[in-house]
């Protein structure tokens, strides 16, 4: 998440989206029924949900059944790692890009 300002909605902490998405919200278009999937993430007990497209979600994850995935970072204290490189992967990915929150919720909304 990283604050920055929105036309429609002033300064939001814009959040991360597949940049199908990123560029349906950009160009104002609804595209219909999409198939949005769900990345959950927690990290040192906070929990953040994040939405991408099931075309962007399938690279990482190929089981098409799923369109929600709930990832664990690691545990310093247990020295355990737990699914933190595919994290990294997932969040690094470039096909990724900062949208605001309120114009995502209304574009998953309004294409449902
Ligand atoms: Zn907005």
């Amino acid at each position: 998440m990283k604050p920055a300002i929105c036309e429609k909605h002033g300064i939001q902490n814009f959040v991360v989206t597949s940049s199908d998405f990123f560029l349906a919200i950009d160009e104002g278009k609804i595209p219909g029924p999409i198939d949005a999937c769900k990345i959950k993430t927690s990290a040192f007990e906070r929990i953040s949900e994040n939405f991408v497209s099931r075309h962007f979600f399938q690279r990482f994850f190929k089981d098409s059944e799923i369109s929600e995935v709930h990832l664990i970072d690691r545990e310093k204290n247990l020295k355990k790692m737990n699914d933190r490189l595919l994290i990294r992967k997932i969040f690094s990915d470039s096909d990724l890009k900062y949208v605001c929150p309120a114009c995502l919720h209304q574009f998953l909304k309004n294409s449902n």
